[in-house]
């Protein structure tokens, strides 16, 4: 395995000395030294989007909480007000809550202790790994997908990486190569996996690493890294039963747990072809279904359904939650993903 050492100095400090040409300006930068609060709040926004856009979010942040004490004593409609456009709204929360651990334990700091710092709800160890070596001057390594898919490359690791032991050979090899300079390694890494080593057609001709870099000798530079292909989702025909009775239709409420859980449904049967998946919806109904009147695709992560609507004579209710809605009730209550949009459709056709 490749060691780093290559011509003059090693790959490490061939990374730092592009890092301090090459490096972006960005308000978070801008501190020394770094501040350990700064570092936090960018790191976690940089989780949400992009760099660039992430810079004015920074700025107006730290307008309206310039540090953890006046963050910890605004409320938490405040921080989400000023969150809003990022998404994941429980990362702010999280934010909000770390900050007010940090008033109450640690007198409106950042902890620079590893264990206290993972302690905080809403930092892992990649946000911890960043706030320590680049805040606080510690040898430790943080490591997200840029790093992860840059290592695979420099050391030709043919592993999943997203799997835990191809992850665990990158860890052993990231702590293994870390300098002493680690805050800025690590941002060097994150510029060169965002700029040069990026994820389809890295930028090999302009890396600083190219003569380092075993997947670029190799020619598997877009190859890598290995990903274990995804098993293709699986395609499920749904018949689902209009059935309307002195103006209420009747709907069904999923179970507690699994897909979409308690929510409600029109009834609906599943199979593997579409006469299946009919029949079962007939046999659930005890009844009988017209043509069909609506088609949808609905892709899940994991599977697809293609939707049916058929109309349903006469049959009877089955045992279990089913109930009789007018469109004014079910509008009230969470319909299960795309049977919203057939609810929806039933109201502009029937009512
Ligand atoms: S040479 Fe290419 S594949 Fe290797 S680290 Fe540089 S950009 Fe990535």
């Amino acid at each position: 395995m490749m060691k780093g050492k290559k011509g003059e100095g090693n790959w490490q400090e061939r990374l730092l000395a592009w890092f301090d040409g090459h490096k972006r300006d960005l308000p978070w930068r801008e501190d020394k030294p770094r501040n350990p609060y700064h570092v936090w709040i960018s790191e976690i926004m940089l989780q949400q989007t992009r760099t660039e856009a992430v810079k004015p979010y920074f700025n107006s942040w730290m307008e309206r909480f310039p540090n953890i004490s006046a963050l910890a004593r605004a409320k938490e409609s405040e921080v989400l007000h000023q969150w809003q456009g990022l998404g994941y709204y429980s990362r702010a929360r999280n934010i909000h809550k770390a900050a007010m651990e940090m008033a109450e334990t640690y007198g409106g700091r950042l902890p620079d202790r590893k264990e206290d710092i993972l302690s905080l709800p809403g930092i892992g160890s990649y946000t911890a790994g960043a706030i320590l070596s680049m805040a606080y001057g510690k040898r430790e390594g943080a490591i997200d997908g840029n790093v992860l898919r840059v290592y695979a490359r420099l050391y030709q690791v043919e592993e999943d990486i997203l799997k835990s032991r191809g992850r665990k050979k990158i860890e052993a090899l990231v702590n293994e190569t870390l300098p002493d300079r680690a805050g800025d390694f690590n941002e060097a890494l994150m510029d060169l996996g965002a700029d040069i080593c990026i994820p389809k057609n890295p930028r090999c001709s302009l890396c600083p690493l190219a003569e380092d870099c075993a997947a670029f000798r190799n020619g598997k530079e877009k190859e890598l890294p290995f990903r274990t292909p995804k098993k293709p989702p699986k395609e499920e025909q749904a018949a689902c039963g209009i059935w309307i009775k002195e103006g209420r239709v009747l709907l069904h409420k999923r179970p507690a747990r699994g897909m979409l859980a308690s929510m409600w449904e029109f009834p609906m049967a599943l199979g593997e072809t579409e006469e299946e998946a009919r029949k079962g919806l007939e046999q659930l109904l005890a009844g009988k279904t017209e043509d069909f009147l609506w088609q949808y695709k609905h892709v899940f992560t994991h599977r697809i359904w293609h939707m049916k609507a058929y109309p349903v004579r006469e049959g009877a209710v089955p045992e279990g939650e089913y109930r009789w809605f007018s469109p004014e009730e079910y509008r009230e209550i969470p319909l299960a993903g795309p049977h919203a949009r057939l609810a929806a459709f039933v109201e502009k056709i029937v009512y």
